[in-house]
This record gives structure tokens, C-alpha cells and sequence, in this order.
């Protein structure tokens, strides 16, 4: 049994991916071939914003939505200790300090009550500047972005959702990726909508974020490439990965609906032996991964490899508690959710032809 079973997805769309590839290959247009604005036209027309700008990988549309929300060394971003290490290793990349965040333990996702205290620590110490909430949609499931809007404009914060696992998830039927001033995403093959390589992207509602974002990921270009009025980076998603993409997208719909029965069958099985994963009314999960928490984590890993099961731990280490960090000052039980998370946390194989009929 596979963990992510991306042979078993090219099987079902192999006629259409390989003829997307074939014709850019045809065209011969590599790098921002018209793939690129079909892909970001069908992305922010699902997602339901103004704006999709793809980038070449997700970490990448982290860096970039710190630079177009002008985050600089002084400044506070306030992000989940149990996330994906890119959340935290971006904002310390921008010259910024992470301020680590409690999680929920039924959710898996940043702690609005433990994020304002901490808003509060920081501005009470007077030493960063609080800028910005780096909410994760943790698993596939959205962050409370309800809560997290109030207090971002009670402290005049902005908002980045990485919605690098949450594509395809929802709060009351508006979609991940629409939630925060600017949000981004990941196309990594084991995301929900991945490609064969590196991919990402950024969606924004707002008109000036999304020049400065198209100006960035191409060296900081002004009139052209070779006009460049800021500093940049480069970074795109290749034009065969955007053909990729194509077909994917078309497909996701139905994969979603998929991972959604796969979570059901799981939480039937599931309920009385764990606990498992929490959707709260009105939000849907994209899925990327089901992970359930569990009392004695090695013996059950046992059980399932014995049965052919694969499973993977997500998230082992708190960012808190990385080695790259340890200059922040955290120690050991400053977030016991978090940790007891990290210690408990048990994922389950989950894609989109788990569960089909
Ligand atoms: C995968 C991931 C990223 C980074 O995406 P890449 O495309 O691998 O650079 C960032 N944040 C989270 C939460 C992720 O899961």
C-alpha cells in the first residue's frame, strides 16, 4: 500500500497530462509559455480571488508574500510552533522573528486565545514591531481565520494564510487560499494539488500586492527583466508544470470528494480506538493528511506496518525546538499542546483514489 499513491492518479489522467507536456514541448515556450496564465487564471477563479501568481515552489511564496508585506528585521510574524519548518524558516529568511504560537489541540491549528497573548507580550516588551499572522491551514484544514481576522484588526496586523496543505478546503463555503491579505500555496507532488516537481503559487484580492508579487518573482523587474526597480528573486513555475497542473485541477474536484469519503471511512474505524482529526461546523478539509493522535505511537506504527500500512509522523519537532531556532530562547514545555502534539501525532495514508465509487 502506498502512503500517497501518485502512480495510481497518472494512470487515470495519462492521456491528457502527457498530451499537455507533448504540446509544450511542441511550442517550446519553457519558461512563462501561455500554460502559466491559463493555470493562474483557472487557480484564482476556484479559489475566489482577483489574483493567482504562480512562483517555483511554496517556500518561495512565503519569501515572496514577506517582501510584498514589506517584512524586515525588527519586525514580528506570528506563526504556529507545530507547522512545516518553511512557515518559520521564511519569516527568519525575511531578517524577521518568528513568534511562535500555540496550537488547538482538536484542530491542529494556531491558538487564537495563546496568539493574542502573545501579541500583547510583544508589544508590551517593545523590542520587534508586530507586523504580520502567519496562519497555517495545518493537515488540509483552514485555520480560524474568523478569529484571526478580529485580531489582526484589532492590532493592526496583516494576514498570510500558507495554505500550502489547505487548497481545496473551506469555511462556510469560501475556499482556502481567499482568507488572509495574501495566502500561498505549495504544488510539492505530496500536496493535495501537486505537480511533478517544485510549483507554487500566491493568491491576493489586492491589486497593488499582486503588481509588486508579479514584479518580485522576476528579479524585481519594472517596464521588463532587464528594468529592475526593486530587489527580487526569481522564481517561477515551469511551463510544463503548469500543463501538469492543467489537468490536475480539472481532476481535484472529484479527488476532493475522495479524500472526504477516505475521512469518513477512517473516523467510523477510527473513533474508538484514537482521537481524531476535529472539522468544525461549517469548515471542509482538503485532507492532506488524516492524522490521528495516538497513546503508545511506536507500537501502533508496529501494528500497521504489520498490516502493510504506511505511516508518517508530521510534525516530530516543534519549531520552537529545531536546532536553527535555538538562538530564539525557547525551551522545552513552553507550548505543551504543541509538544504533546508532536509526540502523539500519527498520519495515515490519504489521496484521492484511496476511496472512489
Ligand atoms: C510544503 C509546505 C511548505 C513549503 O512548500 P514547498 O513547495 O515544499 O517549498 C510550506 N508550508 C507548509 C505548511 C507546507 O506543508
Amino acid at each position: 500500500m502506498q502512503f500517497i499513491d501518485l502512480a495510481a492518479q497518472y494512470q487515470e489522467l495519462k492521456s491528457k497530462i502527457d498530451a499537455r507536456i507533448q504540446n509544450v514541448l511542441d511550442h517550446g515556450q519553457y519558461i512563462m509559455g501561455p500554460e502559466v496564465k491559463e493555470l493562474e487564471q483557472k487557480l484564482a477563479s476556484y479559489v475566489g480571488v482577483k489574483h493567482a501568481i504562480t512562483c517555483a515552489n511554496g517556500t518561495d511564496a512565503l519569501s515572496l508574500a514577506l517582501m510584498a508585506l514589506d517584512v524586515r528585521p525588527g519586525d514580528a510574524v506570528f506563526c504556529p510552533t507545530f507547522t512545516f519548518f518553511a512557515s518559520a524558516e521564511t519569516i527568519a529568511f525575511a531578517g524577521a522573528t518568528p513568534v511562535f504560537v500555540e496550537s488547538n489541540e482538536d484542530t491542529f491549528n494556531i491558538c487564537p486565545l495563546d496568539l493574542e497573548k502573545r501579541i500583547k507580550a510583544v508589544i508590551a516588551e517593545g523590542k520587534l514591531n508586530p507586523k504580520v499572522i502567519m496562519a497555517v491551514d495545518l493537515f488540509g484544514l483552514p485555520a480560524d481565520y474568523p478569529a484571526l481576522t478580529t485580531l489582526a484588526k484589532k492590532y493592526d496586523l496583516k494576514i498570510i494564510e500558507d495554505a500550502a496543505q489547505g487548497f481545496g478546503g473551506e469555511i462556510n463555503g469560501k475556499r482556502a487560499g481567499s482568507f488572509a491579505d495574501i495566502a500561498t500555496t505549495s504544488f510539492f507532488p505530496a500536496k493535495p494539488l501537486g505537480c511533478y516537481g517544485d510549483g507554487g503559487a500566491l493568491f491576493t484580492d489586492n491589486d497593488e500586492y499582486a503588481a509588486l508579487i508579479e514584479s518580485l518573482r522576476v528579479h524585481g523587474k519594472g517596464k521588463d527583466k532587464y528594468d529592475n526597480v526593486r530587489i527580487g528573486m526569481n522564481s517561477r513555475l515551469d511551463t510544463i508544470q503548469a500543463a501538469i497542473l492543467l489537468e490536475k485541477l480539472a481532476a481535484f474536484p472529484q479527488e476532493l470528494i475522495n479524500r472526504n469519503k477516505a475521512a469518513e471511512k477512517y473516523n467510523l474505524e477510527l473513533a474508538s480506538k484514537h482521537k481524531i482529526p476535529m472539522v468544525p461546523n461549517g469548515y471542509l478539509s482538503s485532507w492532506a493528511q488524516y492524522t490521528i493522535q495516538v497513546e503508545d505511537r511506536d507500537s501502533v506504527m508496529q501494528e500497521y506496518k504489520a498490516k502493510d500500512i504506511p505511516t508518517m509522523i508530521y510534525y516530530g519537532t516543534c519549531m520552537h525546538l529545531q536546532t536553527a531556532f535555538k538562538d530564539l530562547g525557547y525551551q522545552r514545555g513552553d507550548f505543551p499542546i504543541a509538544e504533546k502534539l508532536a509526540n502523539s501525532v500519527l498520519s495515515l495514508p490519504m489521496h484521492g483514489y484511496l476511496c472512489r465509487d
